[in-house]
């Protein structure tokens, strides 16, 4: 028996019982009193996410619409822009600004490794007429399982004047990221990655810096006008309706995420990384990220040598109903991606790693069977030693 779904994608992210629960409720009038009551609380909770004390504003939406909206509210035609990518999803983000008409300036860096602080910081040095209007990057680059490291790149940019727009959509609440101690301008994020709720609303968190330039924006917008979110957000509306029953969902993540504490998620997603590379590089499979870099989100592991990657996947979904996400794009059958961020349990990983041995082994690949399980086990044993 296979019984329910392992979902062990980088987003969307199995649900919790309660969240479920709380999204079964009846619909509710979304201009009236116990909407508004939800809509301040998750917006105030998700500025606690952010570790920010400036604007939120949600919207129903995928990740990418949030992304869309950062680049309309904050970014004109004609503005010169340096994109950072590292992946999949900062090459969206570039592709976004240009379609918007900013000047994009990609700088690319290998994909399964981070940013280079210093050669961000250096480009920013030589731009002395200060052309550069924003930096566009990536949190954590879901594609290939690397996080950058924002605040060394902002410390790196130095007293540049350029906003810093940040694609958190996977990052958040997995990784840590401290909006308004490390400067950041704008951060985008979603509700259906670290915050274990459906796919359906996005969040674009903003401050007084990236607010002026909003101000003298002059892409067109409508949807994604914050002015007319903020004037909305003020009576305890949204411009549009909004899927409410989401809302709930979120309200109760948020009520969940504060038990357990930001600190303790983020170090729980820490433990999920170890534990899972480490078990990885005991069967002997390569791993994509290096070890400094690597997401606490998910795990992107090079597939053997002659077993591709989505034969592996097809195998764990086949014997075992486990849902590992592929490569995508120049790492499509090269990698397959273990998500571990929202809702997700030791357990489950024991599972996984257990269940990735047998497909391994059916599939000829030649290691020491149960190599990965123990060093999960052992690597359990000695965190709960503490
Ligand atoms: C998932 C994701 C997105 C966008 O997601 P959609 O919700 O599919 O639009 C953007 N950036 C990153 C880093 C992501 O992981």
């Amino acid at each position: 028996m296979t019984g329910e779904q392992f979902l062990m994608l980088p987003g969307p992210t199995p649900l919790p019982n309660r969240i479920i629960r709380a999204m079964s409720r009846p619909l509710i009038n979304h201009r009236g009193p116990e909407f508004k009551k939800i809509l301040l609380e998750v917006t105030e909770g998700v500025k606690e996410i952010c570790q920010t004390k400036h604007h939120v504003l949600i919207y129903p939406s995928s990740g990418t619409g949030g992304l869309e909206a950062a680049v309309v509210n904050f970014i004109s035609p004609g503005d010169k822009v340096l994109a950072v990518s590292i992946g999949v999803f900062g090459d969206r983000f570039a592709s976004i600004a240009k379609k918007f008409g900013a000047e994009v300036e990609k700088m690319d860096f290998t994909w399964g490794e981070a940013a280079d602080p210093e050669i961000i910081g250096e480009r920013l040095k030589k731009d002395i007429n200060r052309e550069i209007k924003a930096v566009l990057i990536t949190h954590n680059e879901t594609s290939t399982g690397v996080f950058n490291d924002l605040k060394a790149i902002k410390e790196a940019a130095g007293n540049h004047p350029a906003l810093f727009l940040v694609d958190a959509v996977s990052g958040l609440a997995a990784v840590d990221l401290k909006m308004d101690e490390w400067g950041i301008d704008v951060v985008v994020s979603g509700s259906q990655k670290a915050f274990m709720v459906p796919p359906g609303l996005c969040f674009l968190a903003f401050n007084d810096r990236a607010y002026e330039a909003y101000k003298k924006s002059k892409s067109p917008k409508f949807y994604w006008d914050i002015d007319l979110g903020l004037e909305y957000l003020a009576k305890g509306q949204n411009p549009v309706t909004p899927p409410i029953s989401i809302y709930y969902g979120m309200q109760e993540a948020l009520k969940m995420m504060k038990e357990e504490g930001l600190e303790n998620i983020l170090k729980r997603h820490k433990n999920y990384r170890d534990m899972v590379r480490e078990s990885i590089k005991s069967v002997g499979l390569k791993l994509l990220a290096n070890d400094e870099n690597a997401s606490t989100a998910g795990t992107s592991v090079i597939a053997p040598e002659g077993i591709g990657a989505n034969k592996i996947r097809q195998y764990m979904l086949e014997k075992f109903n486990i849902v590992l996400a592929g490569g995508q794009q120049s790492l499509n059958d090269v990698i397959f991606r273990i998500g571990h961020l929202g809702y997700v349990r030791e357990l489950d990983l024991l599972a996984v790693i257990a269940a990735l041995e047998i497909t391994l082994k059916e599939l000829g690949f030649a290691f020491d069977m149960g190599a990965g399980v123990r060093k999960a086990q052992e690597f359990l044993l000695n965190n709960y030693k503490g």
